[in-house]
Parts: structure tokens; C-alpha cells; sequence
């Protein structure tokens, strides 16, 4: 054996102890990381011949690569949309690999049966109904291509072809529609070779990022005979709008179209009796996207995507090989997503929805919302600030009083340089703006205040 390997297998406990100051530290400090920190350039080194061991690779890393780690996990990155993550879900996290099951299916029952185990409780805390069966993949990006892959399959059925098996060649294309979908649906549709052409992007309501019903209606009416693949947003990136789902339900009934509800984060709106009716209807769609690494707060990387549809997803990954365990009653992960090996990502969702519960889940939904709710009002107040949409759930999305681009780059680079708050720039309607997106479960009110000295400071120095 390698010497330094030999040594790491005989020491294991005291690097164990040894990672374990580093994240306790890293933790204790975790309100004063900075929340952003700019790329700069570290040395690089090459592949050693005999090897550092753990111990050598752990004091490189916290020289070299620590002090460049964002407080993502902190409570005022509000960039993206980005969850912290519990204590439990670290716990199942760490967890992980120290089994490091092989998420396939029956031949890992532990596996098999926390992965069935955490679906259904996340299908709790979410009231979906039982129709709908979820399968762990990556995040929201997949959960998209997963769900849509699915309609894929579905509009080559109505032309009496099987995509999976012969392709798409010679079948008409379906018809993607939309109001402001998330640009993971377009990468979605490269990867299936629908093509990002496809979708159309219909008019949205006045000052909103929710589609108009009545132009979807006529849309589909319009479809001569295209099979129709709908994509809902429940909770859009840039203003946090949804879509009105249960008008969209009531079409979904009068109408042959696939349902897709891109619920990425929006979804976690279920989570509280005061947010729900945000996501009212989306219990009727045929493929659901909700990311874990967002609001429920696990690590990267974890999302779930929900079918009504499971016969369609074994044709399209059912992964058939001698050695390989067959598609059962009880289906395996192994045929239902696009990777085969797979991470037992289902335990960190499993240990923080245990831990916490729909109580728990409700509190940090609510919270987030409030404070977001009440970063919105301190900005439609200030001299200084415009607020560009109203705030709908978590995410507040506003400018400079004076929007030049030049001025608004500045402001969000100066934060990124203060450290103290992380925001992500977008332009809505034309004009270019900056989004905080509470949903991480350390955020309070006084971090709200560390946020607001630096975001007026920001844009004082933005303006002058
Ligand atoms: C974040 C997000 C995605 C993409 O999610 P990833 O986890 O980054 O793959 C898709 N849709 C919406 C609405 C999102 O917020």
C-alpha cells in the first residue's frame, strides 16, 4: 500500500477529528464569512508523486482555497436562490459516504428504503397527492429534463412512436409553451433534442412574470393538432411570480397538453397555510420539479422530480443489462434517472425532514418570506431604491432610483466587494436590477439590518 495511504488508514480518527475543528470553526464563524468574495488567482500545484496525505491536503486547503469559500451556507447570501443547510441534513450528509451505498435499487436495501422513505416524507410536507411518485436527481435542472423527457415520450405516443426506441426522426415537434420560464427549460430541451426553438414564450400578465391564461387558452387552441407540452413556473427567478395553477388545472381538464410546474423553490410555498395558495392547482400537472438544495436546505446537490407518469420514465431510463436488477413493482432509482451509480442523496432530506418536521419547515418558510416581505417595504421607502415587483414570497427584486447600467453594476460590485450580503444582477423589463432571494434557514431579522447598511451604502456610493 502507498505510504501515505497506509498512514491515512491508520490514523482515519484523527483526520476525522481533525476535519471536524476545521468545520466547527468554519461554522462558529459562518455570520462573519464574507457572503461574496472575489476570483482571484492561487498557485497551482502538481500532481505529487508520493502524495500528501489527508493531513497534507487539509493544510493546503485551508492555506490556499478556505479563505476563498463564500458564506453560501451563511445567512445573507441571497443570491440565486441558495439554501444553508440544517444541522441534520449535515449529520445525513456526512453521513453519505461513509456507507456510500450505491443508490441503484434492491441490492441496497438501507439505500433503497431511505430514498422510498424520504420521498414520502417530503410528499407530506409538500400535501402532494400519492399519484404522484418522485425520484431524487441533481437539483431542478435535471428534475426539468427528467419531467420533460417524460412529455417528450408522451407527444411521440400520440403520433403511435416510442422516442426512447426509434428517436424522434420524422415525428412532428410538440409545442412547448410558456410565460417566463426558468433558462434550465431551454437547456432541458437541447439535452432531449426537442430543440430550444420549440418553445414559445406567451404574453405575460401586465407588470407580472405569471403567463396570461387567456392567451395560453387560445394557444392551445391554436395548436392544430401539435402535441402541447405546458411549462408552469411556481416561483420565477427573477420577481419570485407564479403562474395562476389552478386556472391552468381547469385548462389542464378541458384540454389535451402535458402539465410541467417548474416548482424549484416556489414549491416549498406549501410548507405554510399563509403561502399555499401560491401553488393551489399544481397538484394536477404530469410532471413536478422541486429543488432540496434550496429550501429544504440540504447540500448540493438534491432535487426531486415528480411524475403522474412512471410507465413513460422506465421507457425513457429503464437501463436493461444482465447484471443489472429488473424494473419491479417497485421501481428503481437506476431506471427512472438519467445517471445509473448514484449518491444516496435521500439522507440528508431524510434526516432534516425527521428533525425538523412540517413545523419546522413551516417556521423557516414563513421567516424568509417575512423578512423578505420586509426588505421589500424598506426599499419601495427609500430614496434611493425602486422596487420592481411586488414581493410574493421570497424574492425581492429591485434598482438604483436611478437605473443606468453603468451605476446598477457598479452598486451589485460593490456589495460583492463589501462581502456583507451577496446579491445576483438580472434586468426585468429592460431595466437592470439586482435580486435578493431569501431561503436559508440561519437568515433573521438582524441580518436583514448587516444587509440593508450595505445595500443603502452601496447605492449611495452608486449614485454619487
Ligand atoms: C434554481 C432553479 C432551477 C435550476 O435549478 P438547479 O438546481 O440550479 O439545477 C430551475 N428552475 C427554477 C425556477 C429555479 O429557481
Amino acid at each position: 500500500m502507498n505510504r501515505a495511504l497506509g498512514r491515512d488508514a491508520r490514523d482515519l480518527p484523527i483526520l476525522l477529528r481533525a476535519a471536524l475543528e476545521v468545520a466547527e470553526q468554519a461554522l462558529r464563524d459562518i455570520d462573519s464569512r464574507p457572503a461574496g468574495v472575489l476570483m482571484r488567482a492561487v498557485e497551482r500545484v502538481g500532481l505529487p508523486r508520493e502524495g500528501l496525505g489527508a493531513a497534507g491536503a487539509l493544510d493546503r486547503f485551508r492555506a490556499a482555497f478556505e479563505p476563498l469559500m463564500t458564506g453560501s451556507a451563511g445567512p445573507r447570501y441571497w443570491g440565486f436562490v441558495t439554501g444553508s443547510v440544517t444541522p441534520a441534513a449535515l449529520v445525513g450528509d456526512w453521513l453519505t459516504p461513509v456507507f456510500d451505498n450505491n443508490a441503484i435499487g434492491q441490492t441496497e436495501p438501507g439505500a433503497a428504503l431511505i430514498e422510498r422513505e424520504a420521498i414520502g416524507l417530503l410528499r407530506e410536507l409538500l400535501g402532494l397527492p400519492a399519484e404522484l411518485a418522485g425520484t431524487f436527481v441533481s437539483g431542478a435542472t435535471m428534475a426539468n429534463m427528467v419531467g420533460l423527457a417524460q412529455a417528450r415520450q408522451w407527444a411521440a405516443a400520440r403520433s403511435g412512436a416510442r422516442a426512447d426506441r426509434d428517436g424522434l426522426y420524422g415525428l412532428p415537434p410538440p409545442r412547448v409553451l410558456s410565460g417566463a420560464a426558468h433558462a434550465s427549460i431551454d437547456k432541458a430541451l437541447s439535452m432531449l433534442g426537442v430543440g430550444r426553438r420549440q418553445r414559445v414564450s406567451l404574453p405575460l400578465m401586465a407588470g407580472r412574470q405569471a403567463v396570461d391564461v387567456a392567451a395560453l387558452a387560445s394557444a392551445l387552441d391554436r395548436a392544430d393538432g401539435a402535441a402541447c407540452i405546458v411549462v408552469a413556473s411556481a416561483g420565477t427567478a427573477d420577481t419570485g411570480d407564479f403562474d395562476d395553477l389552478a386556472a391552468i388545472g381547469a385548462l389542464r381538464r378541458e384540454r389535451d397538453f402535458w402539465l410541467h410546474v417548474d416548482a424549484a423553490f416556489g414549491g416549498f410555498a406549501a410548507c405554510s397555510p399563509i403561502h399555499r395558495h401560491l401553488v393551489d392547482g399544481w397538484e394536477s400537472a404530469d410532471s413536478i420539479t422541486v429543488d432540496c438544495h434550496k429550501w429544504l436546505n440540504v447540500p448540493y446537490d438534491s432535487g426531486v422530480q415528480w411524475t403522474r407518469h412512471r410507465e413513460l420514465q422506465l421507457q425513457v431510463f429503464g437501463n436493461s443489462a444482465a447484471y443489472l436488477p429488473p424494473p419491479g413493482a417497485e421501481a428503481e432509482p437506476l431506471h427512472l434517472a438519467p445517471e445509473n451509480s448514484r449518491r444516496l442523496r435521500a439522507l440528508p432530506a431524510w434526516f432534516t425532514l425527521l428533525a425538523y418536521g412540517a413545523d419546522g419547515y413551516r417556521e423557516i418558510v414563513e421567516r424568509d418570506a417575512a423578512l423578505a416581505s420586509a426588505l421589500g417595504e424598506r426599499v419601495a421607502a427609500s430614496a434611493e431604491l425602486r422596487l420592481l415587483a411586488p414581493v410574493r414570497l421570497n424574492v425581492v427584486c429591485f434598482t438604483l432610483a436611478d437605473p443606468e447600467p453603468g451605476r446598477v453594476a457598479r452598486f451589485i460590485a460593490e456589495l460583492r466587494a463589501d462581502g456583507r450580503v451577496f446579491l445576483t444582477p438580472t434586468t426585468l423589463g429592460g431595466v437592470p436590477a439586482a435580486r435578493a432571494a431569501l431561503s436559508g434557514w440561519r437568515t433573521e431579522e438582524r441580518d436583514l439590518d448587516v444587509a440593508w447598511s450595505a445595500i443603502l451604502e452601496a447605492a449611495r456610493r452608486g449614485h454619487a
